[in-house]
């Protein structure tokens, strides 16, 4: 039979890419028994045999034409799937760094907010007297599918009850809260916390925080102190929730991208000084995902994104930046260098007396436009128009 000929080859093809520790069943889908490729649903359908018609019993084993969708399962290299199922064209947010190839270093502009022309823009946040309370209250190691290793950093607040996050790229970044002892705790509950140095190990007992002094596990000393004096200033971004752009695939914007592309930067090998980037939950320019959803259908009215918040009598960006401030200070930063487009984040981010300064500003360029994968949909084209002719975001739009 050329079909089975066919799917021993398949899964054939199919073993040799899988890793060591997979059991390959190529005997089962190469039996030439069709009935060991029904499935246990399907041994309950033939079994009611002439059984009154239902939607699972239309497809009995005795009608050859219905047991070709029960076959599919179990072969299912035997034909490339309809287009309809398809994942877009563009990377998945999921996958950080895999949508873009090619290695390329980050360009940073020098700004400096305390002068007119520091390239900061014009405007003035009103930024809270005060900065918020945050605390790490969790971080753990996560490898990533770029082959890149960061550390999750899980923050609590005084001002709101999310849960912000700060996806730290080299191991040189410690939080001060998280390193913090706790009264009462034990070598064991500081290691779930993940207030250890170094990498846990199968056996581990001890943080290695105990001292004061915090000594950085698999480095010696002489060389996080040679690390300390090479290492510029991390890339840093803040970056706003967006489960659409990030998780749902939505070509309305470029958050995935961004995402994707800032992770890849700090995570260069030629990027010693490492690199933050300050997840903030406030979906939707700070509105919330259901009023962001009513501002998409309001744009497919025909509004651009701004007119479509004003609509809905939301500003034109709710978002807050001092979380991202506090959290960047635990984070023992001072002088960063910023990933973002828009010149007028900078001094939202330096907090209200200045406690962070933005040296460089590094552009994000959409990857499209340096003719580097990404995707391109009217709906984003529309945004970062509106972005760079509204918002003061500042894009080559020559590409457009
Ligand atoms: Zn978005």
């Amino acid at each position: 039979m050329p079909d089975l000929n066919a799917r021993q080859c398949q899964s054939e093809t199919t073993t040799q890419q899988l890793p060591s520790f997979y059991s390959p069943q190529t005997e089962t889908t190469s039996t030439p028994h069709n009935d060991d490729d029904v499935e246990p649903a399907d041994l309950s359908s033939s079994a009611n045999g002439p059984a009154p018609a239902s939607p699972t019993s239309n497809t009995s084993s005795s009608n050859p034409d219905a047991e070709l969708p029960l076959r599919l399962p179990t072969t299912p290299l035997a034909q490339p799937p309809p287009t309809s199922l398809l994942s877009p064209a563009f990377t998945p947010p999921a996958t950080p760094g895999t949508g873009t190839p090619l290695p390329s270093e980050p360009r940073g502009i020098p700004v400096d907010s305390s002068v007119p022309t520091g390239g900061c823009g014009s405007k003035r946040p009103r930024l809270l007297e005060s900065l918020p309370e945050v605390e790490c209250a969790v971080r753990a190691r996560i490898p990533t599918t770029s082959g890149a290793e960061m550390f999750l950093h899980l923050y609590t607040n005084n001002v709101d009850n999310k849960e912000h996050l700060a996806i730290v790229f080299g191991r040189q970044i410690r939080s001060r809260s998280l390193d913090a002892p706790r009264e009462g705790e034990t070598e064991l509950d500081r290691l779930v916390r993940g207030a250890y140095t170094g990498r846990l190990y199968p056996g581990r007992e001890e943080s290695g925080l105990a001292g004061p002094q915090i000594d950085d596990g698999n480095t010696s000393t002489q060389e996080g102190v040679n690390e300390q004096k090479e290492e510029t200033t991390p890339l840093v971004r803040i970056h706003s929730e967006c489960y659409t752009g990030e998780t749902v695939w939505s070509a309305r914007c470029d958050c995935g991208e961004q995402l994707d592309e800032a992770a890849r930067l700090m995570s260069l090998s030629s990027n010693k000084a490492g690199g933050i980037i300050v997840y903030l939950r406030q979906e939707g320019r700070g509105i919330g995902l259901g009023e962001k959803l009513k501002a998409y259908n309001l744009q497919d009215l025909g509004n651009d994104t701004v007119e479509a918040n004003l609509l809905l009598r939301h500003p034109a960006d709710a978002r807050s930046y001092g979380l991202a401030t506090a959290i960047l200070l635990d984070l023992g930063q001072k002088e960063i260098r910023l990933l973002t487009n828009n010149p007028e984040k900078i001094r939202a981010v330096e907090g209200p007396h200045r406690e962070i300064i933005v040296k460089e500003r590094v552009a994000m360029v959409p990857l499209s436009w340096k003719g580097r994968g990404g995707f391109r949909a009217p709906e984003v084209e529309g945004y970062l128009k509106t972005k760079i002719e509204k918002m003061g975001h500042m894009l080559d739009m020559g590409g457009l």
